[in-house]
């Protein structure tokens, strides 16, 4: 067994299945930072202006981001501190953990069903709006040798403070748009703004809800603060030739087409579900409000309330958890989990947490953990150590978590 197995073995026994995990930045040199996930100001750029600031913070993730040059081998990956002894941490790669002991982690079945973690969530936070794109589904994404890409989205309240540039999102295309819209706008790729936004419509985003996307759907994530769980895999295709004046490279639309058809405008319309595009029903089939896991009053009367705040597919699910102040419960879930604090503070099993309020890059916080599947099921105790505010974790977890499958559509 490696050094970093039995350091990782360590850490569950004293974590009793639970770790704790280092916050993992990614800087994006196309988007303009938020500056709303507590990254200090001065540290936004910390990995260099020439590779973007960072607006986007990964959670529990065994994923790599696919950043182009320069992008160091660690990057986007989650860290699992083993020991933080006066300052000084120890810490080893939660891949690691899920590549070498997943059934520990993850479970015996997970790991033969799905072969590992495979779910990336994360915080995205912009100034302004991302360009209208698209994720290609498992028959064109193959093509390619990736795999396809659902996406959902949550806006915690905590973190939306503040609206910034654009907090409207463009999604799909408005009902009796034609392919051969579609076909102009592509046709005028060079000519500047390719009109795209004018066949399709925004929504308001509004905190404390979300949306689901299904691959092959046009969207263009508007710019709150947004917890995104998905399917791990960077498949995408921008439709949108310019955005707040910055123009879009054509090889951002066929970055996932095969090469002999780089200007083959049918094969990239065709990678669109346009069915699902042009819903006339598109907010009422893809937009989520919170649902109680439980009747409300039942938790409340333990001390806490749970919904779920992404649900309806089978690829990804998540859970927002409050415990009210001064409250303590234990909490049971059938498949293992990261989760992310996201206000007040108190203990998650033995841990200490609490929700930071300024954070240095390269400093660990308190704030984000890691639960497995032996853990998750023997259930949590969780206690609100506040006499007045109320503690909140977002829960996410990976394919087919069994409390989820009722509600998939
Ligand atoms: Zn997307």
């Amino acid at each position: 067994m490696s050094e970093n197995i039995r350091l990782l073995r360590d850490a569950l026994a004293a974590g009793e299945g639970v770790l704790r995990l280092a916050p993992s930045w990614v800087p994006r040199s196309f988007l303009m930072p938020g500056g709303r996930l507590k990254l200090h100001p001065s540290d936004i750029y910390a990995l260099g202006a020439h590779r973007g600031g960072i607006d986007e913070r990964w959670f529990s993730s065994t994923t790599n981001a696919d950043n182009g040059p320069g992008t160091p081998d660690d990057e986007g990956l989650s860290y699992v501190v083993v020991s933080a002894d006066n300052g000084d941490a120890r810490k080893v790669l939660l891949k690691e953990g899920v590549d070498e002991i997943g059934d520990e982690l993850l479970g015996q079945d997970v790991m033969s069903a799905h072969g590992g973690w495979n779910i990336l969530c994360k915080f995205f936070d912009n100034l302004g709006p991302i360009p209208h794109h698209m994720h290609q589904d498992e028959e064109a994404a193959a093509r390619v040798g990736r795999r396809g890409k659902p996406e959902a989205y949550y806006f915690p309240p905590q973190y939306n403070y503040k609206e910034n540039n654009f907090a409207y999102t463009f999604m799909g295309l408005e009902p009796g748009t034609t392919k051969d819209d579609m076909w102009r706008c592509l046709e005028r790729w060079n000519e500047g703004d390719n009109g795209i936004l004018y066949h399709s419509k925004a929504y308001k985003l509004k905190p404390g809800t979300g949306w689901q996307i299904p691959a092959g759907v046009l969207h263009a994530p508007g710019s709150a603060v947004t917890y995104e769980p998905q399917v791990n895999s960077d498949v995408f295709g921008m439709f949108q030739s310019m955005v707040e004046g910055r123009a879009v490279p054509w090889d951002l639309l066929v970055k996932d087409v095969p090469e002999e058809h780089h200007h083959d405008l049918d094969y990239i319309i065709g990678m669109l579900d346009w069915e699902k595009n042009v819903d006339p029903f598109f907010m009422q089939n893809r937009f989520f409000e919170p649902l109680p896991v439980r009747p409300s009053e039942e938790m409340a009367e333990e001390g806490y309330s749970e919904s779920w705040v992404t649900y309806s597919t089978s690829r990804y699910s998540a859970k927002e958890l409050t415990v009210f102040a001064g409250r303590s419960v234990t909490v049971s879930d059938a498949a293992a989990y990261g989760t992310i604090v996201t206000q007040g503070r108190g203990q998650i099993g033995v841990w200490d947490v609490h929700t930071p309020a300024m954070i240095r890059y390269g400093e660990l916080t308190a704030d984000e953990y890691f639960v497995t599947r032996a853990a998750a099921n023997g259930g949590v105790r969780i206690t609100n150590s506040s006499p007045d505010e109320k503690l909140v974790m977002l829960k996410h977890f990976g394919p087919d978590n069994p409390d989820a499958r009722p509600l998939v559509r």
